[in-house]
């Protein structure tokens, strides 16, 4: 395909392609200032395939993002809330050699060009740097990091033709109009933001970066501005939700509340109602560029717990190890948002595919009519007696109990059992409660038997506990008295 921004410009040259603070630019300046900004990147990494971008959601990092892809570079996005090791980590994983840093971004990295956006501006241009004609289909436009929530974080290496796909099935199934606008407050270093980016270019879209979530100010300009769509996370839906007081409504336009990460409760579900905002709930990871299973507000009621069903492009099926169908087992895939592969790992892909399906390593099942229902991640799978239990559904009903602030269920080996379930707790509760409670609430082998307390919880950095780092933990927690 040719140049998606320059393709763009030729459509809609004066459309507003972004919007940042009070600045707003239009997809042909965006265009001017992205090749300015190409050639002096030019000047300083003329022959580095891939450059390193640490930056949050602002108008820079936005132009930097559209300058390399102007280039051909490959973009490897390193998460600015990562420690200065693993970042480190991540630089020497890719080999990088030049990385953008974003002004406010004050650590000093094992690199040999760590360059801020300011010392960028002053660099002089190379005349003879040449601006991508074409974006091919199978170029690898976007190297991201997955979350690292199960070990060490992997490359995940997207396409192209992975964006472009992962843009179609979405606007398959949320529909376009003439005057969308997509609040980006996701991180633009994730998929889930940086797909927001791809889909502008391509849906002819304006996107309105948000560098810091905080959700009165997001409420309000989702009161006050002409947003058609946000992407969130549940974390950030609950709080949006708490802020709204009971008659207060988003601007008429709004018409998405794309919730990624994981799934809803009722109550919120219905709080969201209430305030008229439709929550598209959806699944997906990194290696599939955002989104491939979505759920619709008219469903979400009778499908409560769903993930929903497989967006156009994308085909599902629940399998074994071996990729033979079975009721409950792992999702598969086989998608065009599949990527390419992980960066420096060439044959951890391959182990997962199988004659074009990818085992997510996801657990779950679908219903008779094709609604898919995630249980948790098979390696979480605790085996009790012969019985498996899945971490999720122990915490979710335990949420229930009030004065349980937060509960991680996870397996620890057993003589007798082979493995039970414990859990490691914050609030005012008591072990006898936590017991009791769920004796009454759930079959007697998901019943935690042991409950802990730990002062520090092991998160990545987007939030997600590390579950296997925690049962390493055991001995340096409090057990709680049954
Ligand atoms: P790593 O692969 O490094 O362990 P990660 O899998 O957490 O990290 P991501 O790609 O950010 O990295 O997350 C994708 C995963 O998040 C999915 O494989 C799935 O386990 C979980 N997930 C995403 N959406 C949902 C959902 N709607 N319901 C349940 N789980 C979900
Ligand atoms: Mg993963």
């Amino acid at each position: 395909m040719e140049n998606w921004l320059h393709k763009r410009v030729m459509l809609t040259p004066h459309r507003v392609a972004v919007e940042y603070q009070q600045q707003t630019l239009t997809f042909s300046e965006v265009e001017q200032k992205a090749i300015a900004l190409a050639h002096k990147i030019a000047s300083i990494a003329e022959n580095e395939l891939r450059i390193g971008l640490i930056t949050t959601n602002n108008i820079n990092g936005y132009l930097m993002i559209m300058a390399l892809q102007q280039l051909g570079k490959q973009i490897v996005f390193i998460n600015r809330r990562l420690s200065v090791r693993e970042v480190n980590d991540q630089i020497t994983d890719a080999d990088l050699h030049v990385i953008l840093v974003d002004d406010g971004y004050s650590q000093q990295l094992d690199i040999d060009d760590q360059i801020s956006f300011q010392q960028l501006q002053q660099c002089e241009a190379t005349a003879k740097s040449v601006i991508a004609t074409e974006f091919p289909d199978d170029f690898v436009t976007s190297i991201m990091y997955t979350s690292g929530t199960t070990g060490k974080a992997k490359g995940v290496m997207q396409t192209y033709g992975n964006h472009f796909y992962s843009a179609v099935g979405s606007a398959l199934n949320l529909g376009l109009t003439a005057e969308d606008e997509w609040l980006t407050v996701t991180p633009i270093f994730h998929i889930s933001g940086f797909s927001i980016l791809m889909r502008a270019l391509l849906y002819g879209m304006r996107v309105v970066l948000v560098e810091k979530f905080n959700a009165h100010d997001i409420n309000q300009q989702l009161k006050c501005q002409s947003i058609s769509a946000i992407s969130v996370v549940p974390t950030m839906l609950k709080a949006l939700l708490a802020d709204l007081s009971t008659a207060e409504r988003y601007n008429a336009h709004f018409r998405t509340m794309l919730l990624g990460g994981g799934p809803i409760d009722r109550a919120t579900l219905d709080k969201a109602r209430e305030h008229g905002i439709p929550v598209i709930q959806s699944y997906g990871m990194t290696e599939t560029a955002s989104q491939v299973v979505a759920l619709n507000m008219q469903d979400a009621t009778r499908k409560i717990g769903s993930a929903g069903k497989p967006l156009f492009p994308v085909s599902l099926k629940i399998a074994n190890q071996m990729g033979q169908p079975v009721e409950k087992g792992l999702v598969w895939l086989k998608t065009p948002t599949l990527t390419v592969g992980y960066l420096n790992r060439p044959y951890q892909l391959e182990q997962n595919v199988r004659d074009g399906w990818f085992n997510t390593e996801d657990f779950g099942y679908l219903d008779s009519d094709g609604f898919l229902y995630i249980e948790g991640r098979e390696g979480d799978m605790i085996s009790s007696g012969g019985e498996n239990i899945f971490p999720d559904e122990v915490e979710k009903t335990y949420l229930a109990l009030p004065d349980l602030e937060d509960i991680v269920v996870l397996g620890i080996p057993d003589n007798k059992w082979g493995q039970v379930p414990v859990a490691f707790v914050k609030g005012e509760v008591t072990g006898q409660q936590l017991y009791t409670f769920g004796q009454a609430q759930l079959a007697h082998y998901k019943v935690p038997t042991k409950f802990y307390q730990l002062s520090h919880w092991p998160r990545t950095a987007s939030g997600k506990i590390q579950r296997k780092q925690m049962q390493t933990m055991i001995n340096q927690a409090t057990e709680l008295e049954i």
